[in-house]
């Protein structure tokens, strides 16, 4: 990284990895990243109505000694170009179920779920199964508390292949969450044919009503809503911080909440104090 006149370059400048060699520099990190230990989960609580915390997503962060804290929207797209994303995301699978294991010691924690981002990559390498079976033998987690976001992205190559992979997976009693849905490409109608137990509103949808006010999209929101029910699926609305989002939110017909209005993703012993205050 370079250094300015003498003062330390605090935070992560994504503009200066505009030339290619700057973004092999970010390549090479990456790989190095793993093996310095600079990555890190951060845990942000999904609340049901009553403010009960039921589950939590674990968000990637990374510390670089130089860069500082580097978005993962930065940097998890450049890793999915190669395999990288294997090994990060395998690394964060890893930590989560060491996580889940720590939690079974504490009586409150015990019943929390984890949900874990997974790439298209990641999700189709072709010893995923296996990788996943080992590491819930491994930190003995009971299956049914991890669930595996994935993206509407996974069904671009082939629909079939994406349900045959589910099942394997799903026989092994993990659950899955459909991420982001609605904002590619993919139609509703893939819904019927995955078998996800959740549908995550993705905050686009939310953020457009700050206000509570019902926007021309909110009509896709409650088509969302409507289909999630139809299919036996649980709702989580991401990105919900403002109380008249989460007013709007309850009157369509979705009961459980993410975002900054109860608390932002944070590191593991922040979670643990935040957590212990309710
Ligand atoms: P995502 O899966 O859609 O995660 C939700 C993002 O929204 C997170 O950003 C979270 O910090 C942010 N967020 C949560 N509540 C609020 C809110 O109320 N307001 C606003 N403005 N934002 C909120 P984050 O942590 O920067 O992650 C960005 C994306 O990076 C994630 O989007 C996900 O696609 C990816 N990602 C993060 N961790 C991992 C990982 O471990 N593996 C993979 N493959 N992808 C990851
Ligand atoms: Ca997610
Ligand atoms: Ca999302
Ligand atoms: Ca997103």
């Amino acid at each position: 990284a370079k250094q300015a006149g003498g003062s330390e370059v605090r935070f992560f400048d994504p503009q200066m990895l505009a030339e290619v060699e700057q973004r092999f520099e970010l390549e090479q990190a990456i790989s190095r990243a793993l093996v310095a230990d600079e990555f890190m989960l951060f845990y942000q609580p999904q609340l049901t109505e009553a403010g009960q915390v039921i589950a939590v997503e674990a968000l990637i962060r990374w510390r670089h000694p130089q860069w500082g804290m580097i978005s993962p929207a930065y940097f998890i797209p450049l890793a999915e170009e190669s395999s990288q994303i294997e090994a990060i995301g395998h690394w964060v699978l890893q930590q989560a179920c060491l996580q889940l294991q720590r939690w079974q010691q504490q009586p409150r924690l015990a019943d929390l779920c984890i949900s874990v981002n997974i790439s298209v990559r990641q999700f189709y390498q072709p010893d995923f199964v296996r990788l996943m079976s080992d590491l819930l033998a491994r930190y003995q987690v009971d299956p049914a508390q991890l669930t595996l976001e994935l993206t509407e992205s996974l069904v671009l190559t082939d629909l079939d292949d994406a349900v045959h992979r589910m099942q394997q997976l799903k026989a092994l009693g993990l659950r899955f969450a459909m991420d982001d849905f609605g904002t590619g490409y993919s139609s509703l109608s893939y819904l019927s044919r995955l078998p996800f137990d959740e549908v995550k509103i993705d905050q686009h949808f939310v953020r457009q009503s700050e206000d509570g006010e019902k926007t021309r999209d909110w009509a896709i929101v409650e088509a969302i809503i409507g289909i999630a029910n139809t299919f036996g699926m649980a709702l989580v609305a991401e990105g919900v911080e403002t109380e008249a989002q989460r007013q709007l939110l309850l009157a369509s017909g979705c009961y459980c909440f993410q975002g900054y209005l109860f608390a932002k993703p944070q590191a593991v012993a922040d979670f643990e104090s935040w957590f212990s205050q309710r």
